[in-house]
């Protein structure tokens, strides 16, 4: 029977140094071939020219190199680009390039479908079928760098996890991953320009804050009340808004980084003046902010962007409580890339 090699991108650079010892060679060996795996990008034993022909082979019967492929590249007109990944296993994720005048932002993949059930949510139809490596999520924002390089001149500035799944329900490898896009030996990108975006896990938010992680944290909240949120977020029935809230307020305790939520106005479900001032009342627990996002269709009748006086409401009655409101316009529309279009359509 043939023995299934392991990916040797899930070894870290001491376990690494530690196989060459191993195998009768340095322990400097381990930090040539750490240094093609990460810094150099090697998809394969036969690129990594320094490493001899013999250790390469060695290399090879007992390791693979899982890389990610982009398979299908689409550009918006706005500039957006979407790649459609595929995994090792031949499973798909997606993951997005958002150009703005400032910055470019990766909007990456924690894992592939999701187990959650947002009604609203395109990702939420797919059921998840697994979480992703390290490696794969870090392999998604290395494309997306390349991808800012070539067209837009600029290296990528921003990422945020807000592609397919829930990133604290993989919460051990977003961690690796992160620590490895931060690293100076991967790509030294600073935690404050990372937003980890959840759903709300109270238990999981609590363990960030224990883990006294850099990054920033931003909350789909879409609505501040139990009875609303649980019928358009079904697992709120479990995490009710009170132990989210208590999280968050821990979270705030630990780390004195504000909090972000993200927040769609549906016409008939949230947008009321009752809705818009439970709002003002859970932003009064952390500092925050609110992003209200637009609605992108995902061909469900239940769900439709509420008016725009409705948005005004929101956007006055909160600033005349002085929480800072942004009103988000989506991007990548025209190539199912916006929020919540994700569903490996092609
Ligand atoms: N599971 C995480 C990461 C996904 S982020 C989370 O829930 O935060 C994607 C963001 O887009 C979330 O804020 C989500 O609530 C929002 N979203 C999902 N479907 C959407 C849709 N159809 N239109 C606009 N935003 C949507």
């Amino acid at each position: 029977m043939e023995v299934k090699k392991k990916d040797i991108r899930a070894l870290t650079k001491e376990q690494l140094r530690a196989f060459f010892v191993d195998h009768g060679d340095k322990a400097f060996r381990g930090n040539q071939v750490y240094e093609w795996l990460w810094q150099k990008g090697a998809h394969s034993f036969e690129d990594m020219t320094n490493i001899s022909l013999e250790t390469r082979k060695m290399l090879q019967d007992n390791y693979v190199i899982n890389h990610i492929r982009v398979d299908q590249m689409q550009r918006s007109e706005d500039g957006t680009i979407k790649n459609a990944v595929r995994l090792h296993d031949d499973l798909i994720v997606e993951s997005v390039l958002i150009p703005t005048a400032s910055r470019t932002t990766a909007c990456v993949s924690s894992q592939v479908g999701c187990s959650l059930d947002c009604k609203f949510c395109a990702t939420a139809r797919l059921k998840r079928m697994r979480n992703l490596n390290p490696d794969e999520i870090y392999d998604q924002v290395v494309a997306i760098d390349n991808e800012s390089r070539l067209y837009h001149n600029r290296p990528l500035s921003n990422i945020v996890f807000m592609g397919m799944g829930e990133p604290l329900m993989n919460y051990n490898n977003v961690l690796k991953a992160i620590d490895k896009i931060t690293s100076d030996e991967g790509l030294g990108m600073s935690p404050k320009r990372i937003v980890v975006s959840t759903s709300g896990i109270p238990k999981m938010i609590r363990k960030m804050a224990d883990d006294e992680v850099k990054f920033k944290l931003a909350v789909s909240l879409h609505s501040a009340i139990d009875e609303v949120r649980t019928t358009i977020m079904p697992f709120n029935a479990t995490f009710p808004l009170q132990d989210l809230r208590e999280a968050l307020q821990y979270w705030y305790a630990k780390t004195k980084n504000r909090i972000t939520y993200e927040y769609v106005v549906w016409e008939g479900i949230n947008d009321t003046r009752k809705d818009v001032d439970a709002l003002v009342e859970f932003c009064k627990f952390a500092p925050s902010k609110v992003n209200l996002i637009e609605y992108n269709p995902i061909d469900d009748g239940m769900f439709q962007q509420a008016n725009a006086k409705a948005i005004d409401m929101y956007v006055s009655v909160l600033e005349a409580n002085h929480i800072t409101v942004t009103v988000r316009r989506s991007r990548g529309k025209d190539i199912d890339a916006a929020c919540g279009q994700l569903a490996n359509k092609s």
